[in-house]
């Protein structure tokens, strides 16, 4: 024992508080002795003193020992007490230990030289009370937490069989703790989990780990509901398993909302699927006839030598190539949605290919009178494409470029950029244009929107360049951005991931 123990004795015979004294001489610093001759000064020095063991005489003038013994509110001796009596008395004895207190000893020479052990083993028993009532507390609170808990709580032995299930079981499932206490827990199962999953969560339990899963119940009313539940040991303290916890929530209507979400969106995709090959067919349709108009209307022209007819033909051809261009987009949009991971990326060398696709463009330019420049300082970088739809990125962005662009210039630059530790190849096409107010930047993305629709309908198109763009990037995981402003210009930059750098 380290700190000093505080006893109150309870004694009104001076002789026999004096044998006790002795007996405690020899461990005079471990110990503190008080004397109380009575009751009622017993309970004085109970505040003052603030004994840790009080040792009473049974029969005080003022009334009888286990009068002392001070109850807490739920009953428990508050001090551990020792009683004496002068004579041996067994039917007291156990009176005495039913109303609390520790320990009963009868006086005698013997005893009185062996307080100091009586008190140590006492000592002892009353810490390893307290001990008890504190784990008494932490069980009392634990079960009163399971009982108001809203989570399912079940515990059953190592095979299986149900030994406690909580107030929230009974409200799902609709058996009682005591239909299901004794039986297996399977009693809830609905026959729709695959068996190899049972496999799985029982090697998992009895290796000692955990096991978290969902199950399709059964209630009692064979009604079915969803249960996510997570499977834990429980061990002794020997580490051995004893039990398994089982922890579950009643997740049917989140479930059931999944499933039916699951369901819209593969109707949904089917639709795009459909609308894209409905799509596809009407294109070829439309194609076909549309070729063999425009290229009749071609040969018509070189047979017509009036020069007014010859003007209407070409209006005619003029148109159909427009309309020819439109369906084209259309087409290209539908082959995007209908599967985007059908597209093979190859490999494709800027150095190689950029100049021929430039150049071409300059001429067109150069008939608008605009100033076309590039920069190609890709040194050697390769990317993964799908060639058509990288090349039909760049000749709609620089179509947009010259179409947008009464007078100025046209100034392109491709080159390398590294952003967190990735390397781009970078594509700027800038030009001097009409530009485009800010509050329609997000806008020319969207399908069929055309900002020019309002002021500037005069521009032709149908405003699906830029979705197609958008999206036929995308397929081949880049990026694109705008930056513009009104009546200075625009610039579109585009980035494709560099793959031998
Ligand atoms: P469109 O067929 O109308 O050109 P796009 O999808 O290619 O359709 O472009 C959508 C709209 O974005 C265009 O109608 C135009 O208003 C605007 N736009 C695109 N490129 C430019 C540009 N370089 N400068 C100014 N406006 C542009």
């Amino acid at each position: 024992m380290n700190s000093i123990k505080r006893i109150l004795i309870v004694e009104d015979e001076i002789a026999h508080f004096e044998l006790i004294e002795r007996g405690f001489e020899r461990r005079q610093s471990e110990f503190a002795l008080k004397r109380a001759v009575n009751i009622s000064e017993a309970l004085i020095q109970i505040n003052l003193f603030k004994p840790d063991l009080i040792i009473s005489d049974w029969k005080l003038p003022d009334g009888n020992g286990t009068e002392l013994i001070l109850k807490d509110s739920r009953g428990n001796a508050t001090l551990p007490i020792i009683l004496m009596t002068s004579y041996g008395n067994e039917n007291f004895a156990v009176e005495a230990l039913k109303l609390g207190v520790i320990d009963y000893i009868v006086k005698s020479p013997e005893t009185f030289s062996d307080m100091v052990h009586i008190c140590e083993r006492t000592f002892r028993e009353w810490e390893a009370i307290i001990e008890k009532r504190k784990m008494e507390d932490r069980i009392r609170k634990l079960s009163s937490a399971v009982e108001q808990s809203k989570v399912i709580v079940m515990i059953t032995d190592i095979y299986g069989t149900v030994e406690y299930v909580n107030p929230k079981f009974e409200q799902v499932t609709g058996y009682s703790i005591n239909e299901v206490v004794g039986r297996k827990a399977s009693l809830i199962k609905s026959d729709s989990t695959d068996p190899e999953v049972f496999t799985n969560l029982w090697g998992t339990i009895k290796s000692g780990k955990e096991w978290k899963g969902e199950f399709l119940n059964k209630k009692k009313n064979g009604n079915l509901y969803w249960e996510a539940v997570s499977i834990t040991p429980i061990r002794d303290e020997n580490g051995y398993i004893t039990n398994f916890l089982k922890i579950g929530e009643d997740v049917t209507e989140s479930k059931n909302l999944h499933i039916e979400l699951e369901k819209a969106l593969e109707r949904a995709e089917e639709s795009v699927r459909l609308k894209s090959s409905i799509l596809a067919n009407m294109n070829h349709e439309l194609r076909t006839p549309l070729m063999v108009i425009l290229g009749m209307n071609q040969l018509l022209i070189d047979e017509i030598s009036d020069d007014s007819h010859k003007q209407m033909l070409e209006r005619v051809i003029e148109s159909g190539k427009r309309l020819m261009n439109t369906l084209n987009s259309i087409l290209d949009l539908s082959e995007i949605e209908s599967d985007k991971t059908s597209f093979k990326l190859t490999e494709y060398s800027l150095d190689q290919n950029l100049e021929i696709l430039f150049t071409l463009y300059a001429r067109k330019a150069k008939e608008r009178e605009l100033n076309f420049n590039y920069q190609i300082s890709s040194n050697g970088l390769i990317i993964l494409v799908y060639e058509r739809f990288f090349e039909q990125t760049l000749v709609n962005l620089i179509d947009n470029a010259i179409k947008y662009t009464p007078s100025g210039s046209i100034n392109i630059t491709v080159d390398k950029e590294m952003i967190d530790n990735q390397s781009w190849a970078k594509f700027c096409i800038k030009d001097t244009g009409i530009g485009i107010a800010k509050e329609n930047l997000d806008l020319i993305f969207e399908e069929f929107r055309q900002v020019s629709e309002g002021m500037n309908r005069s521009f032709e198109g149908s405003g699906l360049g830029l979705t197609i763009v958008k999206k036929m990037v995308e397929v081949m995981h880049g990026n694109i951005q705008v930056e513009s402003e009104l009546g200075k210009g625009s610039i579109f930059t585009v980035r494709f991931p560099v793959i031998n750098s």
